[in-house]
């Protein structure tokens, strides 16, 4: 699997002052091309990276927020060659597909019925794009349709922890998970509710035990504090690799896990 990270931040005001992009996630697996959380600028951030987002098979979205979310609708237009053509999967939370607590969904009807699939997943569900197999986990966060995802590919699972509590299920969830990448939106001495923090992302990572841990959608406190300073205390207790993401950072997940930043 090919991962880059088209944008590393997130939370509120990192999000809004684009301290770091919030592009999410891209994902590839021989001829399967995913779009992970893209929030706000992703579309760009595809275009810089000289990704030509037209050939993505489908946008994953773990809930509505617009971090993570804002670019899901560009995308889908993307997808389906600006609506001409019935093509693409969406795999999202409910949140997303139908609305959350009175809102609208946060890809208009129109593009929605442009896409070839649109799947609405709770924790546990599973569906296949191209080479991937897709699993969306639990999680505990403000939107309460949220989830993660576990993506096996032909070198194994790849964990992404979204937005959420920490809670010790988890280790079991991840278990098996090659690599993990987990959205470290707080940093230490820092936790707040619904949100992993390093101290946390180190539980997390030892439970666990992946071969690599990856920490990214950093919060503006996270960036003021120190990304690295973070992994490394991660590290420090876990003695698992641990890497504080940056914009277009690359990871190939082979016989071993590469990393170029
Ligand atoms: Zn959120």
């Amino acid at each position: 699997m090919y991962i880059k990270f088209l944008g590393t931040c997130g939370g509120r005001f990192a999000t809004i002052f684009q301290t770091r992009s919030t592009g999410g996630i891209y994902l590839k697996e021989e001829e399967t091309r995913i779009s992970l959380d893209p929030g706000p600028g992703a579309l760009v951030r595809f275009h810089q990276e000289k990704i030509d987002p037209t050939l993505l098979n489908a946008v994953v979205v773990s809930h509505c927020h617009i971090d993570h979310a804002n670019d899901a609708a560009i995308l889908a237009e993307t997808i389906t060659k600006g609506s001409t053509r019935r093509n693409g999967v969406l795999i999202a939370s409910p949140s997303v597909v139908n609305g959350y607590g009175g809102s609208a969904p946060i890809i208009p009807r129109y593009y929605l019925t442009k896409l070839d699939r649109v799947i609405s997943v709770k924790a546990g569900d599973s569906c296949t794009v191209g080479n991937i197999n897709i699993t969306a986990t639990p999680a505990q966060h403000t939107d309460r349709t949220t989830v993660g995802y576990i993506f096996n590919g032909k070198n194994g699972k790849i964990g992404y922890v979204s937005d959420s509590s920490y809670f010790p299920e988890m280790i079991e969830i991840y278990r098996d998970c090659r690599l993990l990448i987990i959205c470290t939106t707080r940093p230490l001495n820092a936790r707040i509710h619904h949100h992993i923090c390093t101290e946390d992302a180190a539980e997390l990572v030892a439970g666990v035990t992946p071969e690599t841990a990856v920490l990214t959608h950093f919060g503006l406190k996270t960036l003021h504090e120190g990304t690295k300073k973070q992994a490394r205390w991660i590290f420090d207790r876990t003695g698992i690799r641990t890497i504080a993401a940056c914009d277009s950072m690359v990871i190939e997940t082979k016989y071993g896990i590469h990393v170029d930043r």
